[in-house]
């Protein structure tokens, strides 16, 4: 009963194996490269880098610093390897690739109770074990998880729209409303940002046309045949907003951007075209582009996207992508220990669970193997508090929304907000790092586990 399964060595199981491994636990660690790779996969290596080699900013009024001190103060090893091969990126942690995930697997092939064994997982097993087979899960293993999710909570793509800061959108300028007066809310429940002018629609269509693209890797392209973020069925409802574009200058003004029934309280008057934007959390602070999911470049997304009347200031916390990646649908599956609620025998970590960015991946990896550790020992769960970024993680990744439910990577919006207004954005987001801090050692010592700093 004292050994612990962990499916997939990269960045969120090599962590879990680490945390209960550490614990004195006997751990065996499936991967199945190089015997068999992923599409994005390029070594055999444990904990391999797939692309951008920055882990994000390590100052503490960032989300990222936050995540990376809680990281530390929970020891996790992937953080102490990745401060060992920094590399110079200004208050960025960037790391050698090469460097990080060689560390990483010296030190875990050095711990004598884990066995890292090279193959394929094709079905969960029964015995205690943590699922971390990230976005590319193998199709048997992935097949076995829709069994056991009963299908309709696997996700098998990443057509994700972009999501905004509410605070930031210039509601002088747009302004709410559902089609046709049709909303729950009495004022509508969607943020409308209306092109009255032709002339301003035809050049943000224009400016899409001419926008930097991702270019697909080869596994990735029939996602250009139209795709929806669920069950991996294609079809023509959610192609990228560029594409679309490319059909005719009317098109999208025929498509998502009609705007039949959204007549403008500013000018009464019916525009010519509108994006809408859906309600994406409960507190109501981030809102999505409503059929934006897109190919475009990051820095392209940022420019045209901002050409949207009433988006000229906007802050975005997610780009749009399109890109494969098996997630769950956490609420139905997991609690926010990590555990699943239908077998207390599986814990989950990484992107499978619907958190996204390298930090969270290591960050819900780390609290998978402390949990399934307490666990095997009989021990209280952790549930970290909400006000930690990783314990907002968890409990956005396992909050029923019934507006969206796609992938979320660290964001301050995801804690409550401070008792007090504080105005300036640095000083508020450095006090929200200190609440969390504060309260992530208050529980810690509550529950006996110890902190290294
Ligand atoms: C193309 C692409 C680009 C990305 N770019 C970024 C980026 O720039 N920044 C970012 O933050 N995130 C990026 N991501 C997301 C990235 O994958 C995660 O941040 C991170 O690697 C996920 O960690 P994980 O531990 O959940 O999965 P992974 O790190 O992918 O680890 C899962 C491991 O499980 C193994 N595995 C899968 N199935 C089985 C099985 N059946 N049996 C045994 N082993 C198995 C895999 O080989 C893999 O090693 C990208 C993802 C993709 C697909």
């Amino acid at each position: 009963m004292n050994e612990l399964i962990i499916i997939g060595g990269g960045l969120a199981g090599s962590e879990a194996a680490w945390q209960a491994a550490k614990r004195g636990f006997s751990v065996r660690l499936f991967e199945m490269r190089p015997n068999k790779s992923t599409p994005a996969h390029q070594t055999s290596h444990l904990a391999e880098i797939v692309c951008s080699n920055s882990l994000g900013s390590l100052l503490l009024s960032r989300p990222s610093g936050l995540l990376i001190t809680e990281l530390q103060r929970l020891d996790s090893l992937l953080i102490k390897c990745a401060l060992e091969s920094q590399i110079p990126a200004g208050k960025a942690l960037a790391v050698d690739r090469k460097s990080f995930s060689s560390a990483v697997q010296e030190h875990l092939q050095n711990m004598p109770n884990i066995e890292i064994v090279r193959k394929e997982v094709k079905k969960l097993p029964k015995s205690p074990a943590i699922l971390a087979s990230g976005p590319l899960t193998s199709a048997a293993l992935a097949k076995s998880l829709s069994r056991f999710t009963r299908q309709d909570n696997l996700f098998f793509y990443d057509a994700v729209a972009p999501i905004v800061q509410a605070d930031s959108i210039n509601m002088n300028i747009a302004y709410w409303g559902s089609r046709y007066g049709k909303g729950a809310k009495s004022g509508g429940d969607y943020i409308n940002c209306p092109f009255n002018m032709l002339a301003e629609y035809e050049h943000f269509v224009n400016e899409l046309l001419l926008a930097e693209k991702v270019t697909l890797k080869d596994f990735e392209k029939d996602i250009h045949s139209g795709v929806r973020g669920g069950k991996g069925k294609f079809f023509e409802a959610c192609l990228p907003i560029e594409v679309m574009a490319e059909r005719g200058m009317k098109t999208l003004a025929f498509g998502p951007l009609r705007p039949v029934g959204l007549r403008n309280p500013h000018t009464d008057s019916r525009p010519q075209a509108v994006v809408q934007l859906r309600q994406d959390n409960q507190a109501a602070t981030l809102f999505n582009l409503v059929g934006f999911q897109t190919n475009l470049t990051y820095a392209e997304q940022k420019r045209i996207f901002r050409l949207i009347p009433g988006l000229e200031q906007a802050e975005f916390v997610r780009f749009g992508q399109m890109h494969r990646n098996t997630y769950l649908y956490a609420p139905a599956i997991l609690q926010p220990n990590l555990q699943s609620c239908i077998n207390p025998n599986l814990f989950m970590a990484g992107q499978i669970t619907g958190v996204e960015g390298y930090l969270a991946n290591i960050a819900t990896g780390m609290l998978a193997g402390i949990n399934a550790a307490r666990y095997l020992k009989d021990e209280p769960q952790l549930t970290l508090p909400p006000t930690s970024m990783l314990g907002a993680l968890c409990t956005y990744i396992t909050t029923p929304n019934p507006h969206s439910f796609q992938p979320m990577k660290a964001n301050f919006n995801l804690l409550p907000p401070l008792e007090n207004l504080v105005k300036n954005k640095e000083e508020r987001f450095l006090a929200l790092s200190n609440r969390g801090l504060q309260d992530l050692s208050a529980y810690l010592r509550e529950q006996n586990e110890p902190e290294t700093i």
